[in-house]
C-alpha cells in the first residue's frame, strides 16, 4: 500500500476527492485512534467515507452491518469500482461463492466485508470470524443505519439489538454507530445497547444546504404542472404519492405524455418492483412515481427532483423523502403540492383510527407539515425547526426567501399572544389562546375563568388567520415551544421571556404569494459545458452498460461536470479532476479524455455563417457565373468577389475551386503551403513564383485551413 503523507492525499489517492466534507476528517482521525464512534449526519453527508477510508489505512478487516442486501452490493459497488477490496457475504450467495470470498478475507486481500446482521450472529459465521481475527484482524466494526437497534427509531430490528454479543467477544475492536435519523432518545439507545464506550458523538446539520424547497398550490391542472416541470429537468426525480392508485395513474400519464416513467409500490410483484428499481437506478427511465414504499435502500445519488404529488404523512417522512434528493451535493430540489382536500383526505384517515393517542400523534403530524405548506418563514428554518435546530432563515434556496415579502414588526402582538399562554398556566394548545385573545365565547373558556383573564380579548383587532400565522412563526422561529405528545401545549421558553421583558423583537414574513411559474430559473441554456455534459454522461452510460452496474458508479455527476467546465485534455490534467481517484483514471481515464479532445476540436472549428453579400455571391457562383461576372452583375470590385470566394472556402462553404484554379496548380500551392506554411502569402508566392497570382493562393490557402482542426 502506499504511503501517504496527509489524509487528504489517500483521500485523493482512493477515492479522488481534494477535500473532506464538514466532520468527516475528524471522525477519520478518531477512528484511526481507535475510538467507538456514534455519528449522526443526514442523507448525502458522506457517513461512509467515515469507516471506509481508516479501514483503507488500518491493518486488518473492517466488518460493517448493513441492513439491507441491494445497499450492501451497491457499497461494495462503488469501491471496487475504485479498485479497493470490498466484498459481501449473504445468503444470496452460494456455497462455492462463499467459500472464495471467504478464501479471499482471510488471505488478507479485503478491507471491508459488508454483512447482514443476522449472519453475523450465526453460529457458523462466528467461528468464521474468529479465524479472521486470528489470522488478519479486526479493524473496526462499523453499524449502519444504527437507529435500527432502537424501539423509538422509525425502523426496528430486533436483530440489531444482538450485536452487543460482538462487544463482549472483540472487546479490543473499535465500534462505529452510523446513522441519519437520531432524536436524543434513539441517540442513548444506540450508546447503551451496542455497549459503546465512551464514544465521541458526531452530529452534522440537517440542513440540506443544495436543496431547493417549494411548496405549489394544488389543483385540478397540477398534473399538466407536473408535465411542464419535469419536461425542463435533466436528470433523474422521484414523484411520491400517497396511494397505489395514483401511482399508477400519474405513471400511466407521464409514460402517454413521452416522459420515461415507471411506477413502484407495495401491491406490484417483487420480480417487478426490482425491475423498475434497477431500470431508475441505471437511468434507463427518468422519472420514478412511487408510494412510499420505495426509497428505503435506493442510495442513487444523482437523484435531482423530488416530487410529494399529495400530502406526505408528517413532516419527517416528508425531510427522509425530499432527502433522497441531491445526496451527491448538487444542486437538487423538492416541491411539495399542497391543497386544502389533501389535508381532509388525511384527517378523514386519522378519523378511523380506533386508539385516540394514535389518533392524536396522527393529528399532531398532520398540523406540522400542514404548517411547513402554509407557513411564511423560511422553509428551511421550518424544517429544521422541527429537528431542534435554529436556523436564521433567509437561505436565499426556498420558495418563500426568493419570494418578495415584507417582514413586518409584530412584537406587540407576540407579547400579548405569549402573556396569554402564561396567564392560561401553559396548558393550552394555540387555538385556545387564539380564542381567548379574541374573546371568543365559548364553554371551555367560561369554564376554566378565562374569560376573566386581563389578557381575554385584547386581540380583537386581528383575524384568526392572522393570529395563527404568528404563532406558528413564533413555533418556526423557536421564540415559544410546544409540546410533542400530541397535544401541542404551548410552553414558554427562554426567548419567549426576553420578548416578554422586551428584550427581543419579532419580526413575522408576510407575503402574499404570487402562484409559482412553472420551471422558472431551472430551465437551462444549452452552454458549450452543457453539451458536453450530456455527452459524457452517454458514455458513462455505456460503460456502466457494459459493466451491468448504475451509471453513479463510475463517476458522479458533480465529477463530470467538472469535466465538462474544465475540458481536461491530458491525464495529468484529468487526474486532477474531483471523484478521479488513482483507479478510476487507469480505468476510465483515455475514454473520457478522447471524448474531451473530439469535443475541443469540433468546437474550435471555425463555423461562422456567411453574411448576406457572401451569399449572394456564393448563389450567383452556383449559378455558373465566373468572378468577373459576378463583379459586374453585383456592381462590386473583381477583388471583393476574390474575397468573398476565398472566406466561403474557409467557412466550408459550397464553392466549386476547380473552376476558380486549375488542377495541378492547386496541387502545387498546397505542396507549398506544406513545405513553408500558411502564414504569410508573400513567401509562398516568392517561393512559387511568377505564374501564380496571389488570388489563386488565397483560394488555396482557405481551402487549406477549412481542412486543418
Ligand atoms: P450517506 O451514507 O451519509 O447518505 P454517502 O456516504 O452515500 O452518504 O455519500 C453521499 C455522496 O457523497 C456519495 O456520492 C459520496 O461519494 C459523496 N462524498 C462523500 N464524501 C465526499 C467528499 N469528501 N467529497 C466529495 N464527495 C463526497
Ligand atoms: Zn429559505
Amino acid at each position: 500500500m502506499p504511503l501517504f503523507t496527509s489524509l487528504e492525499e489517500a483521500l485523493k489517492h482512493f477515492f479522488g476527492y481534494d477535500t473532506f466534507r464538514s466532520g468527516q476528517k475528524q471522525i477519520v482521525e478518531e477512528a484511526l485512534q481507535n475510538k467507538d464512534l456514534l455519528i449522526i449526519m443526514p442523507t448525502g453527508g458522506g457517513k461512509s467515507l467515515c469507516f471506509q477510508l481508516p479501514a483503507l489505512l488500518k491493518p486488518g478487516l473492517t466488518v460493517v452491518v448493513s441492513p439491507l442486501i441491494a445497499l450492501m452490493q451497491d457499497q461494495v459497488d462503488t469501491l471496487q469500482d475504485n479498485g479497493i477490496g470490498a466484498t459481501f457475504l449473504n445468503s444470496t450467495l452460494d456455497y462455492e461463492e462463499m467459500r472464495s470470498r471467504q478464501g479471499a478475507i482471510l488471505q488478507g486481500k479485503i478491507k471491508l466485508l459488508y454483512v447482514a446482521p443476522e449472519k453475523l450472529l450465526a453460529e457458523k459465521f462466528g467461528s468464521f470470524l474468529d479465524q479472521v481475527a486470528n489470522q488478519v484482524g479486526i479493524a473496526a466494526i462499523a453499524i449502519d443505519e444504527a437507529h435500527c437497534v432502537s424501539e423509538w427509531g422509525h425502523d426496528f430490528r430486533p436483530e440489531y439489538r444482538q450485536l452487543k454479543l460482538l462487544r463482549d467477544r472483540y472487546p479490543q475492536v473499535p465500534i462505529l454507530a452510523l446513522t441519519a435519523t437520531a432524536t436524543k432518545r434513539v441517540r442513548q439507545d444506540i450508546i447503551t445497547q451496542l455497549g459503546l464506550r465512551q464514544p465521541q458523538i458526531h452530529i452534522t446539520s440537517f440542513n440540506r444546504t443544495n436543496i431547493h424547497y417549494e411548496v405549489q398550490p394544488k389543483d385540478k391542472k397540477s398534473y399538466s404542472q407536473l408535465l411542464q416541470q419535469i419536461r425542463t429537468q435533466s436528470g433523474s426525480g422521484i414523484v411520491y404519492c400517497l396511494s397505489r392508485r395514483s401511482v399508477e395513474e400519474i405513471a400511466y400519464r407521464l409514460q402517454k405524455d413521452e416522459v420515461k416513467a415507471l411506477p413502484y409500490h407495495a401491491g406490484m410483484t417483487d420480480e417487478r418492483r426490482t425491475i423498475n428499481q434497477t431500470r431508475f437506478l441505471r437511468d434507463d427511465v427518468q422519472v420514478m412515481v412511487a408510494t412510499i414504499a420505495f426509497g428505503m435502500g435506493i442510495n442513487k445519488p444523482d437523484v435531482r427532483f423530488v416530487y410529494h404529488y399529495d400530502l406526505p404523512r408528517s413532516l419527517e417522512n416528508f425531510y427522509q423523502e425530499s432527502g433522497r434528493a441531491g445526496r451527491d451535493g448538487e444542486a437538487a430540489k423538492s416541491i411539495l403540492f399542497f391543497s386544502i382536500s389533501d389535508r381532509q383526505k388525511i384527517n378523514y384517515l386519522i378519523e378511523q383510527k380506533s386508539d385516540p393517542s394514535e389518533q392524536r400523534i396522527a393529528r399532531q403530524q398532520l398540523r406540522q407539515i400542514v404548517d411547513y405548506a402554509e407557513g411564511t418563514d423560511c422553509r428551511r428554518t421550518i424544517l429544521l425547526s422541527y429537528f431542534g435546530e435554529r436556523f436564521r432563515g433567509d437561505c436565499g434556496k426556498c420558495d418563500n426567501c426568493l419570494t418578495p415579502k415584507t417582514l413586518e414588526d409584530w412584537t406587540i402582538e407576540a407579547q400579548k399572544f405569549l402573556s396569554c399562554v402564561a396567564r392560561c398556566q401553559e396548558k393550552f394548545g394555540m387555538m385556545h389562546i387564539i380564542d381567548v385573545l379574541r374573546g371568543a365565547r365559548k364553554k371551555k373558556i367560561e369554564q376554566y375563568g378565562h374569560h376573566l383573564l386581563s389578557t381575554y380579548g385584547i386581540g380583537k383587532s386581528r383575524s384568526i388567520a392572522e393570529w395563527k400565522m404568528l404563532g406558528r412563526s413564533l413555533l418556526h422561529q423557536e421564540l415559544v415551544s410546544e409540546t410533542n405528545d400530541g397535544y401541542r401545549i404551548l410552553k414558554l421558553n427562554k426567548r419567549s421571556w426576553e420578548i416578554l421583558r422586551k428584550q427581543r423583537s419579532v419580526q413575522i414574513a408576510v407575503s402574499d404569494r404570487p402562484k409559482s411559474e412553472p420551471g422558472r430559473e431551472y430551465n437551462f441554456t444549452k452552454a458549450e459545458a452543457e453539451i458536453l455534459f450530456e455527452r459524457l454522461k452517454q458514455l458513462r452510460k455505456q460503460i456502466a452498460n457494459l459493466h451491468s452496474v448504475p451509471p453513479y458508479i463510475i463517476f458522479a455527476d458533480s465529477s463530470l461536470k467538472l469535466m465538462a467546465q474544465l475540458q481536461p485534455q491530458t491525464l495529468t490534467e484529468f487526474a486532477n479532476i474531483s471523484g478521479v481517484g488513482s483507479h478510476k483514471l487507469k480505468q476510465y481515464g483515455e475514454q473520457f479524455v478522447s471524448v474531451i479532445r473530439e469535443f475541443c476540436q469540433v468546437q474550435k472549428l471555425p463555423t461562422p455563417l456567411p453574411s448576406h453579400s457572401q451569399m449572394a455571391t456564393l448563389q450567383l457562383h452556383q449559378q455558373g457565373l465566373n468572378v468577373d461576372e459576378i463583379a459586374q452583375k453585383r456592381n462590386l470590385a473583381v477583388s471583393t468577389i476574390n474575397t468573398h470566394l476565398s472566406e466561403l472556402i474557409e467557412m466550408n462553404q459550397p464553392v466549386a475551386l476547380n473552376r476558380l484554379v486549375q488542377l495541378d496548380k492547386q496541387q502545387r500551392i498546397k505542396g507549398a503551403i506544406e513545405k513553408i506554411g500558411a502564414d504569410s502569402l508573400k513567401q509562398i508566392k516568392e517561393y512559387l513564383g511568377e505564374n501564380y497570382s496571389y488570388v489563386e493562393i488565397r483560394l488555396v490557402r482557405a481551402w487549406w485551413r477549412s481542412h486543418q482542426q
